[in-house]
């Protein structure tokens, strides 16, 4: 369901003259409350968000691999993917990483604390398509985040896939995000492995690219499909392996990341190979991308 702000009006907004409510602008944020805040390391924080208006918190719902556009007052609105699996109830959750101006002030936020939120945007992963077959994700960094609600969601409705495999790749054991979700996986059947680009004295596991952790994985090319999220480079490089590996291009499904400002399709700023990610995307299959070198 498309958040439809003509639903909603936001308090103190009025029309042109201050006699009637502003109905049907698309880019009007809806108020949402901080409910929990967790911090994944010194980068990354997960907020659960659920609205003011509880008739919104009820009606709203999403799909793993969608976005909201989020906003604070003077510091600009981004996209950022949900984490949380749809379908639970008590909110959804947004992992967010420092990088400027909007993502620095939501790590100041607090429980109790209002942002603003519009959404839910984008194409989704093909669930349904997805269903009956065993399931291979590949992660590196922050790129775990919308991955989690797609993982999430499969154990919720563990019945309909197969095997299900993470790989997740780090640049260093601090920057791994979601340490408890990794072990409450692993404790739910997921064959979880990680690695690291650099290792310190805290960390005993794997040390490497996460394209090495591959060689530990047999995929057969009809029932297994994998969903990749990470840099740009390192998805170029995964996918690549992937297609060696003898699965074919539309198994295989990323999320891509592009510079945005409307979210729905408008401003143009997330063109890319003739097509709007926001709107076609963020969620491609490889039959869809002629190129993944600039990712
Ligand atoms: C569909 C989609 C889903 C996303 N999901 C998440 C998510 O779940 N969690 C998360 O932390 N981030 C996510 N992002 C990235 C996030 O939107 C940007 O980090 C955010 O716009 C930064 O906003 P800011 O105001 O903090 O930074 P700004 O002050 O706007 O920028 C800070 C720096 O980051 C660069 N930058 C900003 N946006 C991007 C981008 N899209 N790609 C590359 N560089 C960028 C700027 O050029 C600048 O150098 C997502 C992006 C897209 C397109």
């Amino acid at each position: 369901m498309i958040l439809d702000p003509s639903r909603y009006v936001a308090p103190g907004m009025a029309g042109p003259q201050g006699s009637k409510p502003v109905r049907g602008n698309i880019y009007l944020p809806v108020p949402a409350q901080v409910r929990e805040v967790h911090r994944e390391n010194d980068l990354v924080t997960t907020f659960v968000l659920e609205f003011d208006d509880p008739l919104v918190n009820q009606e709203f719902s999403f799909e793993p691999g969608q976005f909201m556009m989020v906003s604070m007052p003077h510091c600009g609105e981004a996209p950022i993917s949900f984490s949380s699996p749809p379908g639970r109830g008590g909110g959804f959750a947004l992992t967010v990483r420092r990088a400027g101006r909007l993502t620095s002030a939501m790590h100041r936020l607090r429980p109790g604390d209002t942002i603003g939120v519009r959404g839910p945007y984008g194409r989704p992963f093909p669930m349904t398509e997805l269903a009956g077959s065993s399931l291979l994700f590949v992660a590196g960094g922050i790129g775990l985040a919308p991955l989690r609600s797609v993982i999430d969601f499969c154990l919720d409705h563990r019945s309909d896939y197969g095997e299900i495999t993470l790989l997740y790749g780090c640049r260093t054991p601090a920057d791994i995000c979601f340490a408890d979700d990794l072990e409450r996986w692993s404790r739910a059947g997921v064959r979880c492995l990680c690695t690291v680009d650099e290792a310190d004295d805290s960390w005993s596991g794997r040390v490497g690219l996460v394209t090495e952790l591959l060689q530990d994985v047999q995929v057969e090319a009809d029932s297994w499909r994998a969903l990749v999220c990470g840099p740009g480079i390192m998805i170029h490089f995964v996918l690549s392996r992937l297609l060696e590996m003898g699965l074919p291009r539309d198994h295989l499904f990323t999320t891509l990341e592009r510079h945005m400002k409307c979210g729905v399709g408008i401003c143009g700023h997330c063109f890319l190979e003739e097509k709007l990610i926001c709107r076609e995307g963020p969620v491609f299959s490889l039959a869809e991308l002629d190129d993944t070198r600039n990712l």
